[in-house]
Parts: C-alpha cells; structure tokens; sequence
C-alpha cells in the first residue's frame, strides 16, 4: 500500500488545529481543533469528513500538548484514521520561523530541531510550541518523517535591499535583525492560484497578494518569486491588524518607555496584543466594524479608514517595486469576505490599472474569482487561502520524491 495521507498540525501556544489530508486528490478526511490546552475548559473538537460523520465535541482538561495529541490520535483512531496507519506519509508542521537558513520544507532531524530552537528569541511566541508539537507527534510515530513547512520559507527570496534594515550591520548581524516576513504559506499559495486563475504560469505573471486575516500581510511577488513582503523581523510590521500597529515610528517606543514610563513588556503587549483595530475601535472582527459604521459609529469609520489607508500605501509601495502588476489578489478571513474592504482599498487607483466591478465583487464564493471590472488592466481577485492543503502539498511533495 502507498503511503499517501498527510497529517497537518499547527500548535499554537495553547491550541493545536490538525487536519488529515489523502494526496491523490488532496481531498480531506478529517479536520479539528483542540483548544484552551493546560486549563479546566478544554476543548477538543473533531470532524470526520471522509465518510460524512458528525463534528464531534469533547469537553475537559487537557493538560499539555502531549495530552492534546494523543487525545486526537484517539479521535482519527476513532474514525478508522489512526496514526498507525500505513496510509499515513509524513507529518507537515507549520513552523512559524525558519530564520534565513530553511528557504523550503525540510525533514526534520536533530540538526533541523536544534535550529528550529535556536531561532526561538527571533520567535518566542510561536516556535516553542511548533517544537512541542513536533517532539510529541514524533514520540507517537517515531519512525514517520516528521517535515517543517516554514512561514518564512516564501520569503527568504526577497533581495538583500528588500530583507535589510537600515541599521548597523554589525549589530543587526549579531543579533540575527533582519525582514523575514511570514504568512508565506499562504503567500506562496495564493500567488500561484492567481496565476492560474489568470490561465497563465507563475513566471509569468507579478501578483501584489493581500493576506488579511486578524494578522495580515502584504507581498510582491514576481514571477513566482517574493521580492518584498509587509512583515518584518516579527510578525508586528506592515498593515494595520487586528490587533497589531503594523508600522510606526520605533521612537514611539522610547517614547512610551521615557514618558509613559512603561516596561518593554507593556509596551509589547500594547502593540502585538491591544493596538490595530481593536486599539483604535474596540473591536479587531471586520464584521462588526462594518457593521458599527452603518450605524453612523465614528471610532469605527476611523479604524477602518486607517486600515485602509496604510493597505494602499502597501499597494502603491509594491506597484512601484513591481513595475509591472498583472494582479492583486485578495485572501484570508477579511480578504475573502469583506467586500467593502476590497472596494475601499481599490478605490481611486484607475490611473493605476485597478478597477472593480460592483457586482463581482459583492458576489460570496468558495471559489478564486475575478472581481475586476472587463476594461481594468490589471485584475483584481478573491483568492480563498489554504494554508494546510499547500503544507501537506509540500509535504507530500518533499516526502514522496
Ligand atoms: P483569519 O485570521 O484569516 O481567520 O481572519 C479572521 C478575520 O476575518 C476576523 O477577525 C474578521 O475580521 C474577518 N472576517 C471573517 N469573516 C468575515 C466576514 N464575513 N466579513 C468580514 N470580515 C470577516
């Protein structure tokens, strides 16, 4: 029997999402979520899509990553989809920094471990967990290749100019400070989809792709090959998220140290956990901001007025670094369903080339789509993002070569 299915996991801090795909038609038997992992209210909860089950939900404490593990062992195993099986190919992990060194997917060993935990200051909230989600998926199959598809991976293309700050080269060196950006995933994905929705090869084409979820990201992509992405040395800079400043003057952080008298902490909390929309509105779900604004809410208007704002900035910023555009594709929680978003965003820039047709673009799908007006010269699409199908992709592809 060929080996052909892929176990996605993504561990987070307190959460782990999985889904197990079958590569012959990357269709997907099982998805799920175990959450609130080392408190009383756990959660897992689970669904078999291969024969048409029900979501199941199980509620109680779950003590730790191994215990959230096993505990969706026991689920797959429940559905005839266990670990055990020899159906099961590899396990992909979502790894969130790869650093300059993992530039494509890679079967983990200690060397790739120790790495991967070396990199842990430039990423000390999301690598440390992508570790103990490797350790544990290895110690319940330790004969399965265990693959790291990075975040950052997409983007170590980006040229030296683009990745750099412009800061002390010794300091910056030794301490490992440069742009890596993230999402590149779903970077990496959406691009490619774009290109084939425009029936072209991705050489062929230069994509400006807008990921914009509760974090959100923007990247130039030519020819296949990222040259700039929005996120930098941490998933802080770029756009305005939902939670996160996206770019400012790093004074304000002096600012709010020598003036507000606020620790380094505070402060980082301030600007990854409690700024972007929710700083501005209260609110970081697009739906409510949008729906606040209807109602005449002027903090709401104002939030989304500098969300969009700073997303054409980005526009602009990667036309010109682009030179030449053939799309912009919309993607993630925000992108793929706020409308007025997509609308705001494109507004104004028919010197461009960008123009949107009002009714393409109100129309919901699962589906990419063009939503671009027929004379617009560049076009303009709703691309759905896919984040676990393009890590069991690359998994399946670096594992089965
Ligand atoms: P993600 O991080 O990609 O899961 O995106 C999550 C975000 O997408 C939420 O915080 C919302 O702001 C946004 N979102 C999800 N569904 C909608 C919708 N129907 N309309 C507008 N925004 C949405």
């Amino acid at each position: 029997m060929t080996a052909t299915r892929i176990l996605v996991l993504n561990s987070g801090s307190s959460s782990v999402k999985y889904q197990l795909l079958d590569m012959r038609d990357s269709s997907r038997l099982a998805v799920g979520l175990v959450e609130r992992i080392g408190e009383e209210t756990s959660r897992i909860k689970h669904t078999p899509l291969a024969g048409g089950g029900e979501s199941r939900e199980l509620n109680g404490p779950i003590a730790d990553h191994e215990a959230a593990l096993k505990a969706v062992a026991a689920e797959l195993a429940a559905d005839g989809l266990g670990l055990d099986s020899p159906e099961l190919a590899a396990v992909g992990h979502r790894v969130v920094h790869g650093g300059k060194s993992f530039t494509s997917p890679t079967v983990i060993d200690e060397k790739v471990l120790a790495e991967i935990e070396r990199l842990v200051p430039v990423a000390p909230l999301h690598n440390p967990a992508n570790i103990t989600g490797i350790k544990v998926a290895r110690g319940l199959r330790p004969d399965l290749p265990q693959v790291a598809v990075f975040d950052t991976a997409f983007h170590t293309t980006m040229p030296e100019y683009a990745a750099r700050y412009a800061i002390d080269v010794a300091t910056a060196d030794e301490h490992r400070v440069r742009r890596y950006g993230f999402h590149g995933t779903s970077h990496a994905y959406v691009s490619r989809e774009t290109a084939k929705l425009l029936g072209k090869a991705p050489e062929d084409v230069n994509v400006i792709v807008l990921h914009l979820g509760n974090g959100a990201s923007a990247s130039a992509v030519k020819g296949g090959v990222c040259v700039d992405t929005s996120m930098g040395l941490t998933p802080l800079e770029g756009l305005v998220m939902g939670t996160r400043s996206g770019d400012l003057d790093p004074a304000v952080i002096f600012h709010l140290s020598r003036v507000a008298g606020m620790s380094i902490d505070e402060i980082d909390t301030l600007l990854n956990k409690k700024s972007g929309l929710v700083g501005l509105c209260g609110d970081n779900d697009m739906r409510e901001i949008t729906r606040r604004m209807g109602e005449g809410d002027e903090r709401a208007r104002l939030a989304f007025d500098i969300y969009i704002h700073r997303l054409k900035k980005y526009i602009g910023a990667y036309y010109a670094v682009l030179g030449r555009v053939d799309a912009v594709a919309f993607t993630a929680g925000v992108g793929e369903n706020a409308a007025l978003v997509r609308q705001a965003a494109v507004a104004g820039l028919e010197e461009l080339g960008l123009a949107l047709d009002a009714e393409r673009n109100a129309v919901r799908g699962e589906e990419p789509r063009l939503i671009s007006a027929n004379y617009a010269r560049v076009a303009v699409a709703v691309v759905p993002t896919d984040e676990e199908l393009e890590i069991a992709t690359q998994a399946y592809a670096l594992v089965s070569a």
